[in-house]
């Protein structure tokens, strides 16, 4: 039996996605293998990579002049290729609102002066600082945000408009709302939130940025390398990127990002909109800044936070613990957990506060 699984990550992914998978598995477009055993040289995988990258671009409106290529490593292995590929000069911005957003600030620093611009810890990330208000640096190489906070359930709604190139780690939020690549020169996310297993990367560059990485950065870690061998420099994560194929097809069957980000406001509001209107539980996050995809949310005590995640998990919902920063709950609720899933998770709510309060 499928439950629903709010986890942040690895996550779920669309039930039909993986049937299909399941169907394939021994043999993949009538190779006689499974996608799994074929060379990533095969005609037939580097079918896959192409239609995985076009697809891409026409969804999220790739400009041309960028490049899109499928890396491993996870967006950890990013914090360090953003400064390889980008820190000409030796000065770049981060804005910190969570604890990604540090990591990849702390990684900079390893290789020049990262400058915290902007800093959210003073409320333990439960907000944005105003864009408009940030001391950006006159000479940046780039600037450096989390467009959301898985583990904090913040997200940028306006992001900053800056001279330097804007990077941005979208790991949780990738495919879920309509954004504008052109006003970013890089877009980097690990796939396992909203797009395929674990094992791939996503990353999205203005080309005219990524020609002359730093001379110590490694080979793998060249996204121009990557970018001009097609992902296929060195053997990719072939089953990842055959899932994000899978998923990006399925979501251009629905409508592409514009009919996602509708549900996805649905479902989150529905959410929000339970959570405010009752006084047993709270979310801390101020409004504005709330993301869509990471909703954390607590009961009136500790106690009562453990027993939600064991009777929710007993009924069917599974993963929501908060991360451990956080504490009490949180729900994932990306692109593909459904609908009929929030409301399940809502009736379980209210069912919970009856026999608790
Ligand atoms: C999950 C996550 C990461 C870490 O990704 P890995 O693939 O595990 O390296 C980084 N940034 C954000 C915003 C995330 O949600």
């Amino acid at each position: 039996m499928r439950v629903y699984n709010f986890s942040a990550g690895p996550s779920t992914l669309p039930e039909e996605v993986l049937k299909e998978a399941q169907r394939d598995l021994l043999d993949f477009a009538g190779t006689g293998m499974s996608i799994t055993e074929i060379s990533h040289r095969n005609k037939a995988f580097e079918a896959v990579v192409n239609e995985a990258s076009s697809l891409l671009r026409e969804l999220m409106g790739i400009p041309e002049d960028y490049a899109v290529i499928f890396v491993q490593g996870g967006a950890s292995q990013q914090f360090a290729a953003v400064p390889l590929n980008l820190m000409h000069t030796g000065t770049a911005d981060y804005m910190v609102t969570g604890n990604f957003a540090k990591k990849a600030w702390q990684e900079g620093k390893i290789y020049g002066n990262a400058v915290k611009v902007a800093d959210s810890s003073d409320r333990t990330y439960t907000y944005i600082p105003d864009v408009d208000a940030v001391p950006f640096s006159e000479n940046a190489d780039y600037v450096h945000i989390t467009s959301n906070n898985t583990i904090f359930g913040t997200r940028f709604v306006k992001f900053p408009q800056v001279k330097a190139p804007l990077v941005a780690d979208m790991s949780s939020d990738i495919l879920s709302r309509e954004i504008d690549v052109s006003k970013f020169g890089v877009i980097y996310a690990g796939a396992q939130k909203n797009i395929a297993p674990a094992g791939v990367t996503i990353v999205i560059a203005k080309r005219s940025l990524i020609q002359s990485p730093l001379p110590v950065c490694p080979t793998m870690l060249q996204w121009k390398v990557q970018d001009e061998n097609n992902s296929l420099y060195n053997t990719p994560p072939c089953f990842p990127i055959y899932i994000a194929l899978l998923v990006l097809r399925r979501l251009k069957a629905l409508g592409g990002i514009k009919a996602i980000n509708e549900i996805n406001e649905y479902k989150a509001g529905l959410l929000y909109a339970f959570i405010d209107g009752s006084s047993f539980y709270r979310n801390g996050v101020v409004k504005e800044c709330r993301s869509i995809m990471n909703v954390p949310f607590v009961t009136p005590s500790k106690e009562l936070d453990e027993a939600f995640v064991k009777e929710a998990a007993g009924a069917g919902l599974v993963s929501l613990k908060g991360h451990r920063l956080v504490g009490g709950m949180r729900a994932s609720i990306y692109n593909a957990m459904p609908v009929e899933g929030v409301k399940a998770l809502i009736e379980f709510m209210k069912q919970f506060e009856l026999a608790h309060k």
